[in-house]
Order: C-alpha cells, then sequence, then structure tokens
C-alpha cells in the first residue's frame, strides 16, 4: 500500500480480527467511516480463528484488504503459565502469519502489545526502544509477536498498552466495582505502577492513525493516555466516582497491600509506565489524562 493509497482511497477493505473483545468491539465502531469492515468470528466460514494460522493465512488471500487490525490475543495472562503454547500460537505465530500475508498483499497489519514485554524494573516510563524481558509467557508470547511482525517486512504499526478497560469485557474496574458492591473490605495492590487504558481511546486513535498513514511510520508505538497510578489508586478512583454517581457500594476500606502479597501463576511487572511522546509526535494527536475515560466509562455501565 503506497504512501497515498489510503488517501485516494473512497472505502478501505479492512480486515478485523477479534471484534468481540474489548478493543475490537470499539474498532467496529471507530473503523467503521473508513470504509468497509470484514470481521470473521473464531468459528465462520471465513476463518477468523487465530488458533489455525493455516485458516487465517487463506482468510487474508481471499478478502485482499488494505488493512488488517488484529486485536485478537490469549490475554489471560495467569492460564498462559500453564498453556503456554496455545498462547504462542495466537500470541505469536498467527501475527506473524498475519505479517507475511500483508507483506505480500502490501496491506497494513495494525496489532497490540502490552506493557508486559518490559522486566518492571526502575520507575522512568518505558520507551519503545528500551530492552525489552518479559517476566512471564503472556509478555513472552507477545513479544515473539513483535518479533515475527517486524521480520516478516510488512507495512506495520504496534501499539503498545496497558491497564485495558472498556464498559464490556472482563476487566480491572468491573471486577472491582462488583466486589465492592458484596464487600466491607478490599484489599489492592499499591506498588505496581502504570495507567489505565479505555478500549475507546485506543480504538479511536488506531482510526485516527491509519486514516493518517504515510509510508516510513512503521514500528513499535506506546499507545496509552497521560499520568500514572497505581492499581490501589485506581480503585480508589472507581469507588469514590461510582458512589457519587449514586452506586450502592458496600465498600468501606480499600487496604494498600504489596504485589507480593497476592500468589498469582504469572509474576507481574512493578513498572508498567509507558512513555506516549513517540505516538503523539508521529500522529500529531494529544493522548488525555487516564481519569476522565474512567469516569466516562463509569456513566455508561453504573
Ligand atoms: P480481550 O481479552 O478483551 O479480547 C481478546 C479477543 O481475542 C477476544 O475477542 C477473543 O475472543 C479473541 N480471541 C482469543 N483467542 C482467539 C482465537 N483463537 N481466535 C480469534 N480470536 C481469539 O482483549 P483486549 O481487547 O483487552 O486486548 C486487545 C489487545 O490489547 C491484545 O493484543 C492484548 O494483548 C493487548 N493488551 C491488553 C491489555 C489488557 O489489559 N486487556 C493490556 C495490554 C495489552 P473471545 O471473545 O471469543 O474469547
Amino acid at each position: 500500500m503506497g504512501r497515498n493509497k489510503l488517501r485516494r482511497a473512497q472505502r478501505v477493505k479492512i480486515l478485523l480480527l477479534g471484534k468481540s473483545g474489548q478493543v475490537g468491539w470499539e474498532l467496529q465502531r471507530s473503523l467503521s467511516p473508513l470504509g468497509d469492515i470484514l470481521a470473521p468470528g473464531r468459528s465462520d466460514e471465513l476463518c477468523g480463528d487465530l488458533s489455525n494460522p493455516d485458516g487465517l493465512a487463506e482468510t487474508v488471500r481471499a478478502a485482499k484488504p488494505d488493512v488488517i487490525v488484529n486485536a485478537a490475543a490469549y490475554t489471560a495472562v495467569d492460564q498462559a503459565e500453564s498453556d503456554p503454547e496455545a498462547a504462542r500460537v495466537i500470541n505469536a505465530i498467527a501475527p506473524g502469519v498475519l505479517g507475511v500475508e500483508a507483506a505480500r498483499l502490501g496491506a497494513l497489519l495494525v496489532h497490540y502489545s502490552t506493557d508486559y514485554v518490559f522486566n518492571g524494573s526502575g520507575d522512568r516510563p518505558w520507551s519503545e526502544d528500551d530492552d525489552t524481558a518479559p517476566l512471564n509467557v503472556y509478555g513472552r508470547t507477545k513479544l515473539e509477536g513483535e518479533v515475527a511482525i517486524r521480520n516478516s517486512g510488512c507495512r506495520h504499526a504496534i501499539f503498545r498498552t496497558s491497564w485495558v478497560y472498556g464498559s464490556r469485557g472482563k476487566n480491572f474496574a468491573r471486577t472491582i466495582l462488583k466486589f465492592a458492591g458484596e464487600r466491607e473490605r478490599l484489599t489492592v495492590v499499591d506498588d505496581q505502577f502504570g495507567v489505565p487504558t479505555g478500549a475507546d481511546l485506543i480504538a479511536d486513535a488506531t482510526a485516527h492513525s491509519i486514516r493518517s498513514w504515510t509510508d516510513g511510520r512503521d514500528g513499535i508505538y506506546h499507545l496509552v493516555p497521560d499520568g500514572v497510578t497505581t492499581w490501589h489508586g485506581y480503585a480508589e478512583l472507581l469507588c469514590s466516582v461510582a458512589r457519587s454517581m449514586g452506586a450502592d457500594l458496600k465498600v468501606r476500606e480499600i487496604q494498600a497491600v504489596p504485589g507480593s502479597s497476592f500468589k498469582t501463576p504469572a509474576v507481574r511487572p512493578s513498572n508498567s509506565r509507558l512513555n506516549n511522546a513517540k505516538w503523539k509526535a508521529a500522529f500529531g494527536l494529544h493522548l488525555p489524562d487516564w481519569r476522565p475515560g474512567v469516569r466516562r466509562m463509569l456513566t455508561e455501565i453504573l
């Protein structure tokens, strides 16, 4: 796809994978003004199943999209520890296949990755060219997916994001609100730092990136809003805003605890801060503070 092809095209053909996830759901909305979206599900005749890389390749060849947006992933971080092969096929092998097929067509591949590619040391926001060293299977498979896409030689944008929430799907915000309605006391980790990112922001930023795409932009970008918090700070904001909106919450205390007090199969990084300056400079847009997006999501789900 040449420099101006997207601009010339009246209707861009987009192949969207993972349409029912948090980000995929919002992409169905945000990408629709750009053109025609083909979004096969896992069990559709046109294969949208990332655990079937051959079927996926056939789908790309049949659809001949201008743009492929891959929002599908194996996101069960703890489960991945005991199911590494399945995670690897979906998070690494399938994105590599998409890359090869995109290169063959000259299509642009937009893919998402994670703060979990880093080891979480220090307190500085990670830049795109910092060394990666994932702590768990999920992070390793996501990193392998990044490398496979870059090695495929296709046009690509890999957006690393963190702590994704949306009004649909499973996420920390919905879990906290559920527990806050049932329990008087919650314990939440206060030594892991990062930023909650709305699926709607990711989807809108993706649409903008595609619309304004020009040659030479291939690469990895950190796509997160401004600001930083901890899971505990995030939980405090969720509960106080929910209460101010009239939610009937039982919770009286949110106790701050270290991550080491929760024994989980997968180790989590302490420092998930991502520096978003490269995305802002490349695509010429502001990325807002994280809190208004959380408030907005609460108005939608309460
Ligand atoms: P979700 O878990 O909400 O959605 C993942 C999607 O992938 C679901 O639609 C799921 O389908 C689909 N999927 C899983 N396995 C397959 C498969 N074999 N074939 C086809 N589809 C499959 O994820 P998010 O929307 O939150 O994540 C979007 C991207 O952002 C991912 O790349 C993720 O790694 C990344 N990311 C997410 C973070 C988070 O906190 N959630 C943090 C950092 C990065 P189904 O609904 O049928 O299970």
